[in-house]
This record gives structure tokens, C-alpha cells and sequence, in this order.
């Protein structure tokens, strides 16, 4: 199975995780901004060049989930980090709250429909996780859901945690490497891009109201986080707790990520054979000399 890479950022495996330990900024010694910026262009180089060989080889599928509370920069480091990915071989989805449709599935159904195909990485903007963040957060969430009440005992959150390891060990065992990105961002860096969502003119279509709301319950998104990250790291389905503060340097650490873990797969064009090559190098004479 695939394996995760290391990193200083990559959630234990055993359930240690301590959220409270996790980084939110950048460490003492992080390079100047250019120089973030230029290792993580670099880093979308090669992971233009690695996709193209995820396609042709097309064996491997690779998942990759962010995660993180309001104004964490899924969506620009999501832009960043795969921009210079050809869209033909990658897809976002993007995870909202869930359609009538889909509340009439288990909650695995909406997400399994949007797993990236052999040879493709596909992102995750959000994801099954929230089943145990939000929904966790706001049990009435839980009975919107129409689940039997009988199947709703006090261990549901550990049973869902336990439904997703399952289904990522699944996932791996079938040949998609599922990487996922915890942004780990502070209250205090929150609340100043909040408040720039309200001064820039700019920037005002990305302020919700809801968000401050959510920004209330804190706390609860935190112990939330700690039980999800903390209980779903494994060797096949790694998190990594990205500091998220400074946008220049997580977009960094994520891109760089990527690349070795795509690298990990070890991925290549097909190989061709003495006797296929023989066979074109033919077809080429042929084709050269022809009208
Ligand atoms: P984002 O906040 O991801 O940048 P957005 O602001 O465009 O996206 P929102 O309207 O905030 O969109 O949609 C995301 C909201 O949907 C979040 O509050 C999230 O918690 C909620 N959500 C996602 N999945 C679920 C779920 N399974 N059940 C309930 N709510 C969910
Ligand atoms: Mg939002």
C-alpha cells in the first residue's frame, strides 16, 4: 500500500495527536516570502509533470482532502498548489451543506461518487469529514439526517470515525493514495482575515455571517478536530497539520508534500518493449515513406 512521507507536520499514527501542540505559524527559521514562493513554483512544476505520468500509468488514484474552519485558505491553496495541474486529469469537489438527495444516503455516498478515477488526483474541498466536525458540533445536524434512532447511541461519533478508517483502508487497499491536509489556522489570524473580508471591497463576497457564528463555537471545532485528525492518521491515509497562518508557507509545505508523495508512488510512463519499439520504429519507415 501506498505509504505516507514524512514530515514534522504528519499527524502520529498511535492517536497521540494533541491539537494543542499542533503549530499555527510558520517556523523561526522559515526562508524569506520570495523564496516560499519560488519552492512552491517549483513544486507545481513537478507536480505537472508527476500528474502526467499518474495518467499514463494509470494504476494509481490519488485523493487529497483539506480540511479546515472558516478563512483557512482551502480554497486559494487548493488554487495555488494545482495550478499548473492539467485539468484533464483532476477534479475538485467542492462540500457543502448536503442535498435532500443526499441526506437519503448514508453519508458516504455523496463523497464516494466524487473519488478520483485511476490515474487522476482528485481534491476534496471539504469532505465525509465533516460528518464529524460540523455534524458533531450540531447534533441537530444528526437528526436532520433521519437515521433510525435506534442506531443513534452515544459511541456515534466513534463509530464514524471507525466507518472512515474503514473506508480509506478500503480506498488504499484498492490503489488510491488518500493524502489530508488539516490547515491549521488561529482564532487571531481568523479574525483578521474576517475583518478584511469586511474592509475590502473585494474580498466582501467571501463574508458570511454564519461564519462568525461558527467562529463562536471555537472550542468545540477544536476538540472536533483533535478526535477526527487524531483518530484517522494512518501509514495509508496520513494527515498532515499544517500551519496555516502565513498563506506563502503552507502553500509551500502542501505543494512540497504532494510532490513526494506522488514521487513516493513512483509512477511511470508506461514501459516499451524491445519487440514494440522494433514494431514503430517499422511503422515509422513505412509512414515516412509514404504520400
Ligand atoms: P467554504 O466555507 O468551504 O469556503 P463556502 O463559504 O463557499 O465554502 P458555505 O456555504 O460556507 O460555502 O458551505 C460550507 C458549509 O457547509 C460549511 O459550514 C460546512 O460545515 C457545511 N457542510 C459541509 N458538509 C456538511 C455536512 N455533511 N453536513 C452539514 N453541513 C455540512
Ligand atoms: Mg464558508
Amino acid at each position: 500500500m501506498f505509504q505516507a512521507v514524512d514530515s514534522p507536520y504528519l499527524v502520529p499514527f498511535d492517536g497521540s495527536f494533541e491539537i494543542e501542540g499542533a503549530p499555527q505559524g510558520p517556523p523561526e527559521d522559515v526562508p524569506p516570502k520570495e523564496e516560499l514562493k519560488e519552492r512552491l513554483q517549483e513544486s507545481v512544476g513537478r507536480l505537472y509533470d508527476l500528474q502526467r505520468r499518474l495518467y499514463a500509468s494509470d494504476q494509481w488514484a490519488v485523493l487529497t482532502v483539506f480540511q479546515a474552519m472558516d478563512a483557512g485558505g482551502k480554497d486559494s491553496t487548493i488554487r495555488r498548489v494545482f495550478s499548473g495541474v492539467n485539468p484533464a486529469g483532476f477534479q475538485v469537489s467542492s462540500f457543502k451543506k448536503p442535498s435532500a438527495e443526499e441526506l437519503d444516503h448514508d453519508f458516504l455516498w455523496r463523497t464516494s461518487r466524487r473519488l478520483p478515477e485511476r490515474g487522476r488526483i482528485g481534491v476534496f474541498n471539504r469532505s465525509y469529514y465533516e460528518e464529524v466536525l460540523v455534524v458533531r458540533v450540531h447534533p441537530a445536524i444528526l437528526q436532520g439526517q433521519r437515521i433510525p434512532e435506534s442506531l443513534l447511541g452515544d459511541d456515534v461519533w466513534e463509530q464514524r470515525l471507525e466507518d472512515i478508517r474503514h473506508h480509506e483502508l478500503h480506498l488504499a487497499r484498492n490503489g488510491t493514495a488518500v493524502v489530508k491536509f488539516w490547515l491549521n489556522v488561529s482564532k487571531e489570524e481568523q479574525k483578521r482575515r474576517f475583518l478584511a473580508r469586511i474592509d475590502r471591497p473585494e474580498k466582501n463576497w467571501k463574508f458570511s455571517e454564519g461564519d462568525v457564528a461558527e467562529r463562536k463555537r471555537w472550542d468545540d471545532y477544536r476538540a472536533a478536530y483533535q478526535d477526527a485528525v487524531g483518530k484517522t492518521s494512518r501509514p495509508w491515509a496520513p494527515w498532515y497539520a499544517i500551519p496555516a497562518d502565513s498563506k506563502p508557507y503552507m502553500r509551500m509545505v502542501v505543494a512540497d508534500l504532494l510532490v513526494r508523495t506522488l514521487e513516493a508512488l513512483d509512477v511511470h510512463y508506461p514501459r516499451v518493449s524491445d519487440e514494440r519499439r522494433a514494431e514503430l520504429q517499422d511503422m515509422r519507415a513505412k509512414l515516412a515513406n509514404s504520400d
